[in-house]
C-alpha cells in the first residue's frame, strides 16, 4: 500500500486578513476578536490599513478567548503608477522604524483626505472633510469614509455607488499619491522580522499576463507570499493563483478582508482553503 507521507501541518482555523475602526473596518477591535471568536477563530492577524493600533488595544480580548494574535498590517504601496496592498505577518509591532514608516503614511493619509476633499468641493459638493475625520476617529482616514460620508450627505444612496461615481480608480477623488515603492514596504517588513504578502492579487484589475509580471518584481523586490483565498475570489482564479504560487516558489495565504457585519458573503474565518500542497505563510509563523 502507498500513501502520502504526512508532511502538511493541520493549521488552525485562522484569517489573516481584516480590518477594524483603526482603519476602515466598522468594529473597534475588541468586537472584531470578539466575533472571530464566535466564529471559532483561533489564530488571527488583524491586518488594518497602515495602522497597528488594533493589536495592542485588541491583546487582552484574544488572550481571554484563548486566540491567537499575529502582528499583522495592511501597507499602502505602489507598483509603477499603480496602488497595490501588502500584507505584513509576524514583525515585531513595536519597531521603532515601523513607528516611523506608519507615521509617514498617517501623514499622506491625511494629506489625501484633504486634497479629495477639495476635489469633490470643485465638482460643487459640500465640505465633506469634517465629517470624514469624525468618521476616521483615530483610524487611518481612507476612501470608505468618504464613501460613508457621501451617502451620509444624501449625494449617494450607496457606498458602492460612491466609489462608482467618485471615489474609485479614475474618478475625481482617486488622488495619486507618492505611496513608498513595494520594494521599500519589503524592506521595512523584513527589516523588523516580518513577511510581506501581495494583498488580493485579482482585485488590481490586472490580466494574468500583468500579473505575473507585478509577481517578478514582486520576488525581485523580496515578496515572500500571495494571498490565494478571500472574499469574492472566483475558484478558478484560486486554483490559477496557487498555480503560480507553486511555480513561482511563493508562499500562499488566507483572510476574509472582513470590513463590517452584515455583508452575508464576508465573515470572519470563512473562505476556501488554500491547497494544502502549497506552502502556507501560517506554519511559518506559528
Ligand atoms: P484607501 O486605502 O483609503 O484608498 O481605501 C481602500 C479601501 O477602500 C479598500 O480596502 C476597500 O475597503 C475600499 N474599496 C476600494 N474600492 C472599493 C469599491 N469599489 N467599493 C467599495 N469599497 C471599496
Ligand atoms: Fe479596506
Ligand atoms: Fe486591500
Ligand atoms: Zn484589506
Amino acid at each position: 500500500m502507498t500513501y502520502k507521507p504526512d508532511l502538511v501541518m493541520v493549521l488552525p482555523k485562522y484569517d489573516l486578513h481584516c480590518h477594524t475602526t483603526a482603519s476602515d473596518g466598522v468594529l473597534s477591535p475588541v468586537e472584531l476578536v470578539a466575533r472571530a471568536a464566535d466564529q471559532g477563530v483561533e489564530v488571527l492577524a488583524i491586518t488594518d490599513h497602515d495602522s497597528v493600533a488594533a493589536l495592542h488595544q485588541a491583546s487582552a480580548a484574544a488572550q481571554a478567548a484563548n486566540m491567537r494574535l499575529l502582528p499583522g498590517v495592511e501597507l499602502t504601496a505602489c507598483w509603477g503608477s499603480r496602488v497595490v496592498h501588502l500584507v505584513g505577518l509576524g514583525f515585531d509591532p513595536a519597531a521603532a522604524a515601523l513607528q516611523r514608516y506608519l507615521e509617514d503614511l498617517t501623514e499622506l493619509r491625511t494629506d489625501r483626505a484633504q486634497r479629495i476633499a477639495k476635489k469633490l468641493m470643485g465638482r460643487k459638493l459640500p465640505d465633506l472633510l469634517p465629517a470624514v475625520l469624525e468618521l476616521a476617529g483615530d483610524g487611518q482616514v481612507g476612501r470608505p469614509h468618504f464613501a460613508m460620508a457621501l451617502v451620509a450627505a444624501g449625494v449617494c444612496e450607496t457606498e458602492q455607488q460612491a466609489f462608482k461615481n467618485y471615489l474609485g480608480t479614475g474618478k475625481v477623488g482617486d488622488v495619486q499619491m507618492a505611496w513608498p515603492a513595494m520594494s521599500v514596504a519589503l524592506d521595512l517588513l523584513h527589516g523588523i522580522g516580518g513577511v510581506g504578502i501581495l494583498a488580493h492579487p485579482t482585485k488590481y484589475r490586472l490580466t494574468f499576463t500583468r500579473l505575473r509580471s507585478l509577481l517578478t518584481d514582486f520576488i525581485a523586490a523580496g515578496g515572500d507570499g500571495i494571498e490565494v483565498s478571500y472574499s469574492g475570489i472566483k475558484p478558478e482564479h484560486q486554483r490559477e493563483l496557487q498555480k503560480i504560487a507553486r511555480k513561482m516558489d511563493l508562499m500562499v495565504s488566507a483572510g476574509s478582508d472582513f470590513h463590517q457585519p452584515g455583508k452575508a458573503w464576508v465573515e470572519l474565518g470563512r473562505f476556501l482553503p488554500p491547497d494544502p500542497e502549497c506552502r502556507h505563510v501560517l506554519s511559518t509563523l506559528l
